[in-house]
């Protein structure tokens, strides 16, 4: 039995910054996941990136590091009534990750938009983020949900119990045969906690929603971040195995 997480789905290799998608640029990041032990690295850039990326770039990489299972992904922003999807999702992707980064037009998690909270009722807030959660799994489109519970990033909780808020979601993402992926990067917003909560993910794996890892790297140096967390919270909450994806068809990896 293996003692560690050996994956990490959810790396950005461009950041923010400006292409061109070269090996060159890369490199650091597959070195870094050789050196934490990682078997299988998912480059998922952020969507604007797609045009700019290059899949002679991913070849190249696995040339250079054959001991590595290197996967292909994309981060996609959910919108309410986006007509593109079909389009994004054409090229050959090993999985798509669904993230809801935006809230009627609001993008609440980039820097200066925090005071928008203030004009919800947090439940509400809550609710209408789920929804939007539940419409990326009914879309179709994707494999993995980006950070479930996103929208606590600042520390703002909902009322009522959050289970109760998600049940609407996580009922359509079990439906979707969709995966979660635990993703380390809100141990580093204000909120200091992985993302999903601990109550949010025992009723995932209630719903038997299958469970990837993501580190959410910007930089070569937090790629497989939080893993030990993520694998302390993986066992309280019973699960034994993580999915991973390949031409968008889930496999498993033994904990
Ligand atoms: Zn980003
Ligand atoms: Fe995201
Ligand atoms: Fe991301
Ligand atoms: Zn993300």
């Amino acid at each position: 039995m293996s003692t560690d997480i050996t994956l990490d789905f959810h790396v950005h290799g461009l950041g923010h910054g400006e292409p061109p998608h070269t090996p060159a640029r890369l490199e650091p990041f597959i070195r870094q996941a050789a050196k934490k032990g990682l078997r299988e690295i998912g480059l998922a850039e952020h969507e604007w990136y797609k045009e700019a990326l290059k899949f002679e770039t991913f070849t190249e990489l696995r040339q250079m590091f054959p001991g590595l299972e290197i996967r292909v992904g994309l981060e996609i922003d959910f919108r309410r009534g986006r007509q593109d999807l079909g389009s994004l999702v054409a090229c050959p992707w090993d999985y798509l990750i669904g993230s809801v980064h935006e809230i009627d037009g609001w993008s609440y998690d980039e820097p200066g938009e925090e005071d928008g909270f203030a004009a919800w009722d947090i439940d509400e807030l809550y609710r209408r983020y789920f929804q939007l959660v539940a419409e990326v799994a009914a879309s179709g489109y994707f494999q993995i949900v980006g950070h479930l519970d996103l929208i606590k990033l600042y520390g703002h909780r909902s009322r009522r119990p959050v289970v109760e808020l998600a049940e609407g979601a996580l009922r359509a993402i079990a439906r979707a045969g969709m995966a979660v992926e635990i993703n380390a990067a809100g141990l580093f917003r204000p909120v200091k906690e992985l993302y999903p909560a601990p109550e949010l993910l025992s009723r995932c794996f209630a719903l038997n929603i299958p469970v990837t890892f993501g580190s959410d790297a910007h930089e070569p140096d937090q790629v497989g971040r939080g893993r030990a967390e993520a694998l302390e919270l993986l066992r309280r909450v019973g699960y034994t195995r993580l999915v991973g994806f390949k031409q968008q068809e889930m496999y498993t990896r033994n904990l």
